[in-house]
């Protein structure tokens, strides 16, 4: 059996990752018969939200965001279901058995993750949820109540957009004067939409006057053709 050291990338990718985890990789490569490199050790919140966007992460609340995970591939071929991943998870789990340090693979998850392996919740519980990440899942929430209120937005301008159709056609004088105000409402409501797309929680305000705007044209529209 070849021993295979750890080769820069892998040892850059260590860099605050909890020194036992650290161990038991370094033990791990020195007698596992494929070279071992390490992908992912510690991840920022804006990449772990990234990754949960992209669904290749389905946490905020990642091992990787308190440095009590890593990830790990065959530096061969960088390939994730292959029998590679056996091996390196029998090394992983030997060094970890010889070092008293308590790991689980995440290969023996429901929802597999093979390159994944962390430090043992019960022994290391670390901190839970970081305060970092904590802010990470307000923003989403932002991020959502934005997007209703967007799409809210859009809707009153389809509406205003078809209450001004109707009433073209309709012959009496106010009927010009009107469908300006719409056409003018509806350009609004698409430039407020705009800019609503990159601001905060004073969007709620904004959104609310803009839909009483179109509320308040619908109903002056109605009384012009009835
Ligand atoms: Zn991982």
């Amino acid at each position: 059996m070849t021993a295979h050291p750890l080769n820069e990338r892998s040892i850059k990718n260590l860099a605050g990752v909890h020194p036992d985890l650290v161990r038991v990789v370094e033990q791990a490569a020195l007698r596992c018969e494929v070279p071992i490199v390490v992908t992912e050790g510690l991840r920022t919140q804006d990449r772990q939200k990234q990754l949960k966007a992209a669904g290749k992460s389905w946490t905020l609340n990642s091992r990787h965001l308190t440095g009590h995970a890593v990830d790990l591939v065959d530096a061969d071929n960088y390939g994730y279901d292959i029998p590679d991943l056996d091996k390196i998870a029998a090394a992983m789990k030997s060094a970890a058995d010889e070092c008293g340090i308590p790991i689980v693979w995440g290969g023996d998850w429901k929802s597999k993750d093979t390159p994944h392996f962390e430090l043992d919740r019960k022994a290391y519980p670390a901190t839970g949820v970081s305060t970092g990440t904590l802010v990470a899942e307000k923003i989403g929430t932002i991020a959502k109540a934005r997007a209703t209120i967007a799409t809210t937005v859009g809707a009153g301008a389809v509406v205003v957009k078809e209450a001004s159709d109707a009433v073209t056609g309709i012959d009496t004088p106010l009927v010009p004067a009107v469908s300006k105000g719409v056409a003018e409402t509806v350009t609004n409501v698409a430039g407020w939409s705009k800019v609503l797309a990159g601001h905060d929680a004073s969007v709620f305000l904004v959104g609310a006057a803009v839909f009483a705007g179109v509320a308040g044209m619908s109903w002056a529209i109605a009384k012009v053709r009835s």
